[in-house]
Formats: structure tokens, sequence, C-alpha cells
């Protein structure tokens, strides 16, 4: 039989656990065991990035780095001001990892596959003496008196030969992720869950008007979400898809108004500013140098400015019934009026979620008020500490997820092995 007697649990195999358990290890603690439900830890690791995983994001400054995060924000300054971005790019360096900046900042392995992350993270647990068991689902948690907690396993057959499903642990760190499993445990354990809510998705036009125009990517535009609890602006690059919209802009829309999406059904109306922030007054001289130097040209074939979508002009144009084989001089004053406000202001009826974008995350988890962020130790259960997803925590989409799950695991794994050194030395 394999020891049953662990001074720490890893409960959950994704980013957070992994770098939890590997600095803990690494920082000199004996005896930690990291458990996995499925067979394949790091699964959404593998998956993630479209299959090359954006680790995190070239942002340095933490007061820059919060305004990335919906749910967590101004919490989150103290912990990125221990590890940040610089920080987990120097972790993975030590351990063999290049990553690499993209323009818009994201960064990801040298290699550009996930599965390099992945053998980093097995390859660090292995070297620290973690031991991972895999098919072991946490399924109970009872605090013992004097410290530390008795645990339940669920073994799947043939996985973790020799393992036993009653266990105990001097500390337990839960980091299950969206998993419902964690949120359950923990409030059993006392602690409060805000419900979980989707994140990160793309929006669904009713009847999609911009249908024909699947494919177009306007950069930038602006979007303001309008809805019964408030409004929600974003200004970047959309991409127009089958069922509505898409894109950076949309999937930072949505984080930041998850909550609110849901309370109102998924039904809104969403405003595109096409001309990407102009004021009223540059969008006429646009119209007129185009009405003087493209007196002749039928509306069809000229724009009144080139990084305007073909596409998406005549149908603006066909929308608001100006002919399209209408001359620039011949356009009326009512049309371009017309025009001018369609640029500034289209408005669509959101009808529900659309799709989810290459990354999806859970808004919600345990309430940030009950762990001490400095150590992530829960401030009710002594022992018990949290990391990643679980918590009320989630990013836009660019890395920021990840990151969160290396900077809070790193902080719990270094104060778990502190606090065991400590008891010791008592
Ligand atoms: C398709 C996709 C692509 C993504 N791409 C990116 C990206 O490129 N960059 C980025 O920053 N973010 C990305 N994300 C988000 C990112 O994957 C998550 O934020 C991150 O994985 C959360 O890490 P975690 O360790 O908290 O939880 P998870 O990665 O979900 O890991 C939790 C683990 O715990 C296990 N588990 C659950 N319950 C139990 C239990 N009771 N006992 C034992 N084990 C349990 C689960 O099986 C799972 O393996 C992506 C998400 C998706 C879905």
């Amino acid at each position: 039989m394999l020891p049953v007697d662990w001074s720490l649990v890893v409960a959950g195999g994704g980013p957070a656990g992994y770098m939890a358990a590997i600095t803990a290890a690494e920082q000199g603690l004996a005896g930690v065991l990291l458990l996995e439900a499925t067979p394949q830890p790091l699964g959404k690791v593998l998956i993630s990035g479209g299959g090359r995983c954006n680790v995190t994001h070239a942002c340095w400054d933490p007061l820059a780095l919060v305004g990335h995060y919906p749910r967590g924000s101004r919490a989150l300054r103290g912990p990125f001001s221990r590890f940040a971005p610089g920080d987990c790019l120097a972790w993975f360096a030590e351990r063999g990892l290049e990553l690499v900046e993209e323009p818009d900042g994201r960064l990801f392995p040298r290699s550009n596959r996930s599965s390099s992350v992945v053998a980093v993270l097995e390859a660090a647990a292995a070297a620290a003496g973690v031991t991972v068991w895999r098919g072991a689902s946490l399924r109970q948690v009872d605090p013992l008196e004097g410290g530390g907690f008795n645990l339940r396993l669920r073994l799947a057959p043939g996985l973790a030969h020799g393992a036993s499903s009653t266990l105990s642990a001097d500390r337990l760190l839960l980091a299950t992720g969206g998993h419902p499993s964690g949120r359950q445990l923990a409030s059993q354990l006392g602690h409060a869950v805000v419900a979980p809510v989707p994140s990160l998705f793309t929006l669904a036009l009713e009847a999609n008007p911009l249908a024909a125009l699947r494919g177009v990517v306007m950069d930038p535009v602006g979007l303001e979400l309008r809805l019964p609890s408030g409004r929600f602006r974003e200004r970047g690059v959309l991409l127009i898809t089958g069922w509505g919209v898409s894109g950076p802009a949309t999937l930072r829309l949505t984080a930041f108004a998850a909550r609110a999406l849901k309370d109102s059904g998924y039904r809104a109306e969403l405003s595109i500013d096409w001309s990407g922030g102009c004021s009223a007054d540059e969008l006429r001289q646009r119209f007129r140098n185009a009405r003087a130097q493209q007196a002749r040209r039928q509306l069809l074939n000229a724009r009144p400015w080139p990084e305007l979508s073909r596409r998406l002009w005549i149908h603006l144009l066909d929308r608001h019934g100006v002919a399209l084989d209408q001359r620039w001089a011949d356009l009326r004053r009512r049309d371009e009026d017309n025009l001018l406000g369609a640029l500034r202001s289209s408005s669509y009826a959101v009808g529900g979620r659309g799709p989810f974008g290459e990354e999806f995350v859970t808004a919600g988890g345990v309430t940030l008020g009950e762990v001490n962020l400095a150590t992530m130790e829960s401030r009710k259960q002594p022992g018990l500490y949290f990391a990643g997803e679980l918590l009320d925590v989630d990013g836009v989409t660019g890395g920021f997820n990840f990151q969160h799950c290396w900077t809070s695991g790193w902080l719990a794994g270094g104060a778990i092995a502190r606090a065991a050194r400590a008891a010791r030395a008592d």
C-alpha cells in the first residue's frame, strides 16, 4: 500500500494545483500528494490557446494587470505584486521553457505546443518529489480537531495502484477549477461560494442581420451592450460570424458583462460604432472628402475611408435603402445623415449566447474575502488553501486566466512550505 498520511494533499491536477505542489515540494516540503480525478492531468493546458497554450501576458505592471480581471481586480494587486507575468516567464525559463511574446502581448512557448508546458510541469513535479495519483477524485473532507484533515477519495479502477481511498493530510489545497466538486467541498467547509456563470463567450444576434458579412473583421470598433442593469463598453477587434459577433472585443465585453447578461437571459441591445470612435465632425469630413474626390464614382465602389470593409459598407447602404449605383455627388443630405448615424451607432438585438471562444472560464467561485490572499489560506478553516479558477476570479482572454493560476498556486505552495517549517520548529 502507498502512504496514507501526507503533509500536503492538492486536489486538482490543473495549472494551479501543479504550481502549488511543485512550489511546496521545491521549498523543502516532503510528502506532497496531487490528486487528479481524470486519467490526464493538465487537460485544459493541453487544449488551451488552440493547442499552443497562451501561458501569460506581457503586462508587467500589477496595477495594469488587474484591469484584465472582471472578477478579482483590486484584490489581486497584492498577489500580482508578489508573482507577476515577469516572474512566470523566469519560472518557466529556469525549468527550460522559453516563452515568446506575440505582437498583441500574449506569451506562448517557443515550440508553439501546449504539450511542452505540460512536459515542464510534469518534469518539475517529478523532480521535486511530488506524488501524482491519476483517476483519484477527492469526495469528502473532515477537518480533525487537532488540525489536519481526513480525506475520502473515489479511485478509478486500474489507475492509482496501491492507493487508499481514505487518507490524512496536514494541509489541503483545493484547486479543482470550475468543477462543481470543489465548490461543494468549499461550502461544506464553511465558505461562501458565488454561483458560477459562464464568461468569455460570443454573442448571437436575433435573426442575425450580419450573417452575410460572416468573416469580416473590423479593427477597431466600439461596442456598447445595453442591459436593464447597466451599460458595458469595449473597443477593439470585432469578427462577424454566422451567428453574430465574436473576436477579442466581444469576448472582453461578455467577460465584464457575464453576470448582467445571465440575469437578462442573454437578451440585450448591442450598439456597434463601426467607425471605431470617430467624432461626428471627423466622419462628416470624411464624407465631404469622398464627395469631393470621388464625386463621379458609385457608392458601391467607393468607400468613405479605405479601412471600412467594402462588404460592411454595402450592407449599411442596403440597410438604409441607399441605391448602390448612386454617385457620391448625388448622395442626398438625408441619406448621408442616416449613413453617418449608422456608422457611429448601429443597433442589433442580442438573442443569446453564441458558442464559446477559444477560451472558456467560469465566473464565480469561493469568495475572496474569506481567503488570505497573501497565503491563499482559508480564513475559516486553518490548513485549508485555495488556488486557481475555483476562486471568484476570472480574467479576459489573453493568458490572464493562467497567470492567476500561476500566481495563486505559487503563493499557496510557498505559504504551505513555510507553515510546515514553522510547525516543525515549534
Ligand atoms: C478551451 C480552453 C482554452 C483555454 N485557453 C486558455 C489560454 O490559452 N490561456 C489562459 O490563460 N487560459 C485559458 N483557458 C482557461 C484556463 O484553462 C483555466 O483558467 C485554467 O485551466 C484553470 O486552472 P485550474 O488549475 O484552476 O483548474 P483546471 O485547469 O480546471 O484544473 C482542475 C483539475 O482538477 C480536477 N478535479 C476537479 N475536481 C476534482 C476532485 N474533486 N478531485 C480531484 N481532482 C479534481 C479536474 O479534473 C482538473 O484537471 C482556456 C480554457 C479552455 C476551456
